[in-house]
């Protein structure tokens, strides 16, 4: 039975949410394996709207869910988002969910220096979303990380939080902020450690099993290919790996199991955060680009910068996340446009590039080579079917499939799960 990972394949926000949750119905176990409570998900479910951050898309139709060793925890966030979703009645146990008992933990420590660096850091911001992501990664490879196991023996802690505090003393001295309270901390552990430790399971055995018994397994990645933090735009990134290949690491499964890799991407582009963005439109284009797919941060609220599609990246996605096929999403935004841009390539000084090359004032300085199409005026909104779709608007996809090398098998033309233009069924592979 193959399985299928979803990946965002421009610089996140592209609808992943909502080709999840689609998935997962058809799925036996959903998994988040990198990233944070960073991520936002919205989902649409019968008019009803649900937003996730840290938990898998999975919990809202209940299917089994798994957050995987690499995803970084927020136990505090854990328990908020639980509650958050229980009064929309969704319905959470660890029968339904189970979580890495390997994860690092996001500790109040790290959103903190995650702030203190941004605050400090001027124009140079990375624009990040505050939540401690980086900082929590950099403990985790620094190997001074707390993790949730580690909860369920607070009181044998002592040496190891006395190594991670005097790391975090060090850098909070050099931003002149007050040392880490031990105690405050270990109290807040004890407190917080019975609402997450029943949901700490095996979770590589929990797979390993469903694989065993040829269950499908959806892999749900978080932000974007070019917010990977080796193959995006570095060091404007986030910190984990986001492409496909990073679903069997951060689950603790074989490379194998990646199955389908569903690259998801906008009909148009958005970066929300700074770095380098050569298709970014200041103008009313952009505006309207905003305006019309309501492109507001669901995790920060801030707006998300916009501009047409750029080709060049989505290769060079497809190449490094190893994308088998595509779902284009909000192509229902571009209507009404008279005439439509490509990005098919950059201009930096006086070469033209058919790639992004990684120097970041080589990035920062590349001017887009645009091919113009014609627009479409009838809405494509609520399509189901080709037939449904305008001529010009086929047309574009059709372009965009041959400048990326890689075809669009699903077509999403509104929040609403059922409006969907499905080419091929990613888990029949
Ligand atoms: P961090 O992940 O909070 O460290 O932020 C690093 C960069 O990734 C910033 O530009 C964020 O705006 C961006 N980012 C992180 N998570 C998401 C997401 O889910 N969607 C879009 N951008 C994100």
């Amino acid at each position: 039975m193959a399985n299928v990972t979803v990946v965002g394949a421009q610089w996140g926000d592209e609808g992943k949410g909502k080709i999840v949750d689609w998935l997962a119905e058809r799925a036996d176990v959903v998994v988040r394996f990198q990233g944070g409570h960073n991520a936002g998900h919205t989902l649409v479910v019968n008019g009803v709207t649900y937003k996730l951050s840290l938990l898998p898309s999975g919990v809202v139709s209940g299917t089994l869910s798994i957050i995987g060793n690499g995803v970084v925890i927020d136990p505090w966030h854990f328990r908020d988002e639980m509650e958050r979703l229980k009064k929309q009645d969704v319905v959470i146990t660890p029968e339904t969910l189970a979580i890495a008992e390997t994860s690092p933990l996001i500790l109040p420590l790290h959103s903190e220096l995650d702030g203190f660096r941004e605050d400090r850091s001027g124009d140079k911001k990375i624009g990040t979303t505050r939540r401690g992501i980086g900082p929590a990664y950099e403990d985790k490879v620094g190997r001074r990380a707390i993790r949730l196991c580690d909860l369920a023996h607070i009181d044998e802690l002592g040496p190891r939080l006395d190594r991670l505090i005097a790391h975090h003393n060090a850098l909070r001295v050099g931003f002149g902020k007050p040392p880490v309270d031990r105690e405050k901390l270990i109290s807040d552990l004890k407190e917080i450690a019975s609402s997450i430790l029943p949901f700490a399971k095996p979770a590589w055995r929990i797979l390993a099993e469903e694989q065993k018994k040829n269950r499908r397994i959806l892999f749900e990645g978080a932000q974007g290919v070019m917010l990977d933090v080796d193959h995006g735009t570095y060091p404007y990134v986030t910190s984990s790996n986001t492409i496909a290949g990073s679903a069997a690491g951060g689950s603790g499964m074989g490379a194998s199991a990646v199955g389908f890799v569903l690259g998801i991407a906008k009909a148009y582009t958005t970066r929300v955060g700074a770095g380098p963005f050569p298709t970014e439109l200041d103008d009313e284009i952009g505006q309207a680009l905003g305006e019309r797919g309501h492109e507001f941060g669901t995790v920060t609220g801030r707006r998300r910068r916009c501009g047409w599609f750029d080709s060049v990246l989505m290769r060079q996605s497809v190449a490094v996340a190893g994308i088998t096929g595509i779902a284009l999403t909000k192509l229902d935004v571009l209507d009404g446009f008279d005439e439509i841009k490509i990005c098919t390539g950059y201009k930096i000084g006086d070469k033209v590039f058919d790639y992004l090359p990684p120097y970041y004032k080589d990035q920062a300085a590349a001017k887009p080579v645009y091919e113009t199409i014609e627009g479409w005026k009838e809405s494509t909104a609520g399509a189901r079917s080709w037939g449904e779709l305008p001529a010009q608007a086929i047309k574009y996809i059709r372009r965009i499939e041959e400048l990326i090398e890689c075809p669009i098998t699903l077509v999403s033309t509104s929040p609403e799960r059922e409006d969907t233009i499905l080419v091929k069924d990613p888990f029949l592979g």
